[in-house]
């Protein structure tokens, strides 16, 4: 790889024409240090622009949960933030209410109860957020386990979640030296399996994580059903009760719109904590995500810091310090912007587009759907078997590619990595004039494949295609 780049590329360079007319996009761009000389600004966003030229299209991107559009207004309010730093909230004190003022409306979104104390802060995203929920069941379980005389150095304390988790969770565990506790997913429990899972809850339990919304299929864990089978345990075990978090990272902006009765939020007493994405179904570009705790009590003192604010002093708990305020203002934009209603139509719409794609594809013939949109709005499926078939979902991902659709194929997680699934996520901007397009270019590309002289893949072990977050 390095030799393309290196000292023997003279030839190479002379090959690059100056399209734009200008000599010094005769140059390959640096690569391995800070160039010598400067560029005027065209020159440099052309050649910057230029090198992202054959990367996919975002909107075309339907393995991302990220939003990919936002209204313009939206962009310009947050372009004009870019350069507040969301830290500084002494000299940005208008910008510290709206992030306060999100964090209210999402605490009451997720019902946190009147005659608790809610607290909360913006994070960059969900992994962020899930930290500081991971952080502060830690920190209360071992203040609870020492005034319950538990040998703290006996066992690490350990983390339930179901083999659904995302990426983060291992992380968390990692950083912070807890035990992972897997509860298995298999083809009868494609979510927590809420009968077992006490089987893998202890004295070193620091909690149990609810998931609205696998990652890998959509589906939501029942928090319902968890909350009863913990409220009778802390019965049980009243020195030492597990509590909830619940990873609402998709859910989080998309259940309260779509299904609001169903309870999996604050209304279960269970539930302590939740985190969810501000850059999901919270419709904001990448970079912002929110964590609630029910009450105070639920986040331990020594978790937040003080900073100073016009005089006084204010307290944070996130884990990353300087970063842009625009994406805390473009989420108060969306907020004030859709209302309920707004954001009830944005996710209706949503949600009917992934219904209409789900029956589509059925209709296909080919696959056997595994998650039909019935609650976050996305789409998997697996081939259907049928002998006399040459092509691997691997091959349509390729072909559908041709047509600048970017649809990723994977594994499922331990026990059932033998299962190939394709996944389409629905989002705001894919509307059901694209669904169509889609479905057309997908009924060709199944077509072509059925008729096609296909080479067989050697290497037949389930392999990752494309982003699975
Ligand atoms: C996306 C996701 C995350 C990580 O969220 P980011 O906002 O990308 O950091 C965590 N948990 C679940 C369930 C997710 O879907």
């Amino acid at each position: 790889m390095a030799m393309l780049y290196g000292k023997h590329n003279h030839e190479a360079e002379e090959y690059l024409e100056p399209v734009f007319g200008a000599p010094s996009e005769q140059h390959d761009l640096p690569k391995y240090r800070l160039p010598k000389h400067s560029l005027s600004p065209r020159e440099a966003d052309r050649l910057v622009r230029d090198e992202l030229l054959d990367e996919g299209n975002s909107r075309l991107n339907l393995a991302t949960f990220c939003q990919t559009y936002m209204e313009p207004e939206a962009v310009e309010l947050m372009k004009d933030t870019l350069a507040k730093n969301a830290i500084d909230k002494s000299e940005y004190p208008r910008t510290a209410e709206i992030e306060n003022r999100c964090v209210n409306i999402i605490a009451n979104l997720w019902h946190a109860p009147d005659d608790e104390h809610f607290t909360g802060t913006s994070t960059i995203g969900s992994s962020e957020a899930c930290m500081l929920g991971g952080l502060a069941m830690k920190f209360a379980w071992r203040k609870r386990a020492q005034a319950a005389g538990l040998d703290l150095n006996a066992h690490r304390p350990n983390l339930v979640i179901s083999a659904g988790y995302q990426v983060c969770w291992e992380k968390f565990c990692v950083y912070w030296d807890v035990d992972m506790h897997v509860v298995p997913m298999d083809e009868q429990h494609m979510a927590l399996d809420v009968n077992h899972v006490l089987d893998y809850v202890d004295e070193y339990t620091i909690g149990i994580v609810g998931i609205m919304g696998i990652t890998y299929t959509g589906q939501y864990d029942d928090l319902a059903a968890l909350d009863k089978v913990v409220t009778h345990y802390n019965h049980q075990h009243p020195k030492l009760p597990v509590y909830i978090h619940v990873d609402a990272a998709s859910g989080g902006f998309y259940t309260p719109f779509i299904e609001p009765q169903l309870i999996w939020d604050f209304r279960l007493a269970n539930v302590v904590s939740i985190n969810a994405s501000g850059h999901k179904y919270g419709l904001v570009y990448p970079g912002v995500g929110w964590v609630v705790w029910r009450d105070r009590q639920f986040l331990p003192p020594e978790l937040v810091f003080k900073v100073s604010y016009l005089g006084g002093e204010l307290p944070t708990m996130a884990i990353n310090f300087s970063h842009s305020a625009a994406q805390l203002i473009g989420q108060y934009y969306n907020f004030i912007r859709f209302g309920m209603d707004g954001y009830r139509e944005i996710q209706t719409k949503t949600h009917d587009v992934a219904r209409y794609l789900a029956a589509a594809l059925d209709k296909v013939g080919e696959f056997k759907m595994i998650n039909n949109g019935h609650q976050l709005p996305l789409i998997c499926y697996q081939l259907a078997s049928r002998e006399d078939r040459e092509w691997t979902l691997y091959d349509l991902s390729d072909r559908l590619l041709m047509n600048g659709w970017q649809v990723p194929t994977y594994p499922l997680p331990a026990n059932l990595e033998q299962q190939v699934i394709q996944r389409i996520v629905v989002r705001a901007d894919f509307g059901m004039n694209m669904a169509h397009d889609f479905m057309d270019d997908l009924t060709k590309a199944v077509h072509d494949l059925n008729h096609a002289h296909i080479v067989y893949h050697h290497d037949a072990a389930p392999k990752k295609y494309g982003f699975t977050h």
